[in-house]
């Protein structure tokens, strides 16, 4: 790096609202500072009570929640789950911990999310084979929602619960409903690149206030109410501390000022993009708000006289700008070979598609309109040196 290269614009850096330090304050005053304390307990309330469900229960992270669910729930060896392909690792992580299989579900193509075709004929295979799944986790990536009005009614037929990981998608809404609280159990999760972050943490949401507490029971190492340590069972070290959840108080309260923000980057680029040839962008499904968690473009060469999202890609990285390929289909990851997968269609496996060429932009809340303005000029030129080249 010289002086002439320009500040490294980030994917999505955290956003503090600058009254975290406040919160902090609080806890080293009084000494709390773990492993629980009031901020954890007024955390669950705001965020229970932001989102409209009955609790939450403060941890970790995103990942620990989602095991935790899927403790909650009795998954054990031999089971199976079903999980979106089309996702970050650690959706699907958790089904192995406790020693069951997932099969993938793709998406479609309304919101790049878990497709309810795909879906259905898994759990029609499974009720044939007398071996339905534990549990079906639901992604919403990048702040859309799934198609939860055919999904949720499906799963409820055949008696399977949904965990709804929303960990991209705290602050969006689907047919007016908060994003996260539509089946059995929901998660969120504060790590550093997300819409409201605590470092790292995250949240377990759901209706069943003595199965949130069984969660809170096994976050804190399964002990037993005895005056010694007494354990039954096995539990994990998975809450959060005192501190970070003063510091999720202060992003909580910013969180509508944090959506409107993205979704206003994602506006931008839509303007400043228009007119180039064989871009399009990530969908919203009607009746829905999408947080615009982040702004995902496709290409298609075929149209953009032979631009693709990895040229653009490079592009970017030359000009000291953070970009990312969309997640890789976990059916394809080399953890999961040979992994049972659900395509969108007989010969179409859609995520497949949008792994090609799909392309994530920096899309922070804190990101100005000049910094945007920067993202788009490199991908402007990396369309005019195509068009000249021709
Ligand atoms: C970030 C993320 C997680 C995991 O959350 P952590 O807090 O990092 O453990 C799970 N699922 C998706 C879709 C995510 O983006």
């Amino acid at each position: 790096m010289n002086e002439t290269t320009p500040s490294r614009l980030y994917l999505s850096p955290p956003h503090m609202s600058g009254r975290e330090q406040d919160y902090l304050q609080e806890a080293f005053a009084t000494n709390w500072i773990a492993p629980l304390g009031p901020h954890v307990d007024r955390f669950e309330r705001e965020l229970a009570g932001y989102v409209g469900i009955g609790g939450a229960a403060a941890v970790s992270s995103g990942t620990a929640a989602i095991h935790l669910a899927l403790r909650l729930l009795g998954t054990t060896r031999g089971d199976t789950v079903l999980c979106s392909s089309f996702t970050f690792i650690a959706s699907a992580n958790p089904i192995v911990y406790e020693g069951a299989e997932p099969v993938f579900i793709d998406s479609e193509p309304q919101s790049w999310n878990m497709c309810p075709d795909a879906l259905e004929r898994a759990l029609s295979d499974a009720e044939r084979e007398g071996r339905l799944p534990k549990a079906v986790i639901v992604v919403n990536l990048y702040g859309q929602s799934a198609r939860m009005d055919r999904i949720i009614p499906l799963c409820e037929r055949y008696g399977v619960p949904v965990i709804e990981d929303a960990a991209e998608s705290l602050g969006s809404t689907y047919q007016g409903q908060a994003s996260g609280t539509f089946g059995t159990f929901g998660i969120y999760s504060f790590n550093g690149n997300k819409i409201i972050t605590t470092s790292g943490g995250g949240m377990l949401v759901g209706q069943d206030e003595q199965a949130l507490e069984q969660a809170r029971f096994l976050a804190t190492q399964a002990r037993d109410a005895a005056p010694h340590y007494q354990h039954s069972q096995v539990g994990y070290n998975y809450r959060m501390s005192n501190l970070l959840a003063g510091v999720g108080r202060a992003q909580l309260a910013v969180l509508d000022e944090r959506v409107a923000a993205r979704r206003a980057v994602f506006e931008r680029y839509v303007r400043l993009l228009a007119g180039l040839p064989g871009i399009s962008f990530m969908p919203e499904l009607p009746d829905s708000r999408s947080n615009r968690w982040l702004t995902v473009i496709r290409l298609n060469p075929a149209e953009s006289g032979g631009v693709t999202a990895a040229d653009v890609l490079s592009a970017l990285s030359d000009a000291n700008i953070e970009a990312r390929p969309v997640w890789k289909p976990l059916h394809l990851q080399p953890v999961f070979a040979g992994t049972a997968y659900y395509p969108h269609a007989a010969g179409r496996s859609f995520c497949e598609e949008l792994f090609a060429d799909g392309l994530c932009l920096p899309s922070g809340s804190a990101m100005s309109e000049t910094e945007q303005e920067r993202v788009a000029a490199v991908i402007r030129a990396v369309f005019a040196r195509a068009a000249q080249t021709v």
